[in-house]
């Protein structure tokens, strides 16, 4: 991922974003018959990047996606899951975001339907309100929650297949300008831009926290449990470690040994250990934001693959 930590936005990016208040300015609209040959440079090919591409693409906009190469996206397996593990309670719009998910990866990769959290006796009350006002399908056996409509999927095939048929190309953006981006190679891409840059991208807009993270590939399948770690597609994972600027993933053996603690107590024995992978997470209170040339389509924390195709509606709706 970055090859310079922390530099990201250079000069141009963050002078002209503090310039012009981001959120306050006018954005160049799209141009049909652009001499360039399209009508939005989407910068980053993980879910987000994916998702509004492939988004603009079915609404008729011509796209071209850039991208230096695989952000936290690029994981093993990957869980569409409306309910957060640790505190019990399902996301904002978890329903809605379940559904605009389904809708939309179902056209390219196989979903295996049905999650189950493992929850402490106690707990289950308090789990129990919010999922009744959230509106999502579940039922209880014992003191394990299933969800029939959350599923898990394999993303790199789900990112393949959302970009086919879409011009792509691998480059890093060095800086964003309110009329278009750069590129390390000396080229300027006019905009639109959709920004989707995730952790690596960070720094185009001020705010926004980073965690580090890893999961293991595992001898075990694995059938769709959370208990701290979810084991689902041969991965089990994953950890949470808080960065103060963005550093190139990796494994820690602080890391390793959680997850294998984690893993034992959900397995009822030591996992088979085959590798890891490591990536950052990036959250910002809200996904969607203007920038300065375009808008920026990233922040979605340890959630993308549930809520980016709801969101991927809204961008939609505010070109
Ligand atoms: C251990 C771990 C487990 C996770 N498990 C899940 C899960 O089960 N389910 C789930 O929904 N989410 C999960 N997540 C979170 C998920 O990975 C993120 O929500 C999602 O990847 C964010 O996608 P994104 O497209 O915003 O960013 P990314 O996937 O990071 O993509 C960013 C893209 O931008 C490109 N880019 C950035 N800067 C530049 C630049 N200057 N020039 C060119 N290209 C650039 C990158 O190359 C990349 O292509 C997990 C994360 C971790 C770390």
């Amino acid at each position: 991922m970055a090859s310079r930590p922390g530099a990201w936005p250079a000069g141009k990016a963050a002078a002209t974003g503090s310039e012009g208040g981001a959120g306050t300015q006018a954005w160049p609209a799209p141009a049909r018959a652009r001499p360039g040959g399209y009508d939005f440079v989407v910068v980053g090919a993980g879910i987000a990047g994916a998702v509004a591409a492939r988004l603009l693409f079915e609404a008729g906009y011509r796209v071209r996606v850039v991208a230096r190469g695989a952000g936290a996206s690029h994981a093993p397996a990957a869980i569409v899951n409306p309910v957060r593990a640790k505190r019990g309670k399902p996301v904002p719009e978890a329903a809605e975001a379940l559904e605009a998910a389904t809708r939309l990866y179902r056209r390219f990769v196989p979903l295996a339907y049905g999650l189950v959290h493992l929850v402490e006796e106690a707990a289950v009350p308090r789990w129990q309100v919010g999922l009744l006002e959230s509106g999502l399908p579940h039922r209880w056996e014992k003191n394990a929650l299933f969800l029939p409509t959350a599923f898990w999927l394999r993303p790199r095939r789900l990112l393949a297949g959302l970009l086919s048929g879409i011009t792509r190309e691998r480059a890093r953006v060095v800086f964003l300008e309110r009329e278009g981006i750069w590129l390390e190679d000396g080229r300027f891409l006019p905009g639109p831009v959709i920004w989707a840059g995730g952790a690596e991208g960070a720094g185009v807009l001020p705010g926004g926290s980073l965690t580090a993270g890893s999961l293991l590939r595992v001898a075990e399948p694995g059938d769709g449990r959370i208990q701290g770690v979810f084991h689902a597609g041969g991965v089990i994972g994953g950890t949470y470690r808080p960065l103060e600027r963005y550093a190139e993933p990796t494994l820690t053996a602080g890391e390793l040994s959680e997850l294998r603690e984690r893993a034992a107590r959900l397995l009822g024995r030591p996992p088979t250990v085959l590798g890891a992978w490591s990536g950052v997470r990036f959250r910002r209170p809200e996904p969607l934001a203007e920038l300065p040339g375009g808008l920026l389509f990233s922040g979605f924390g340890s959630t993308g693959f549930l809520l980016a195709p709801l969101w991927g509606r809204r961008l939609l709706a505010r070109l």
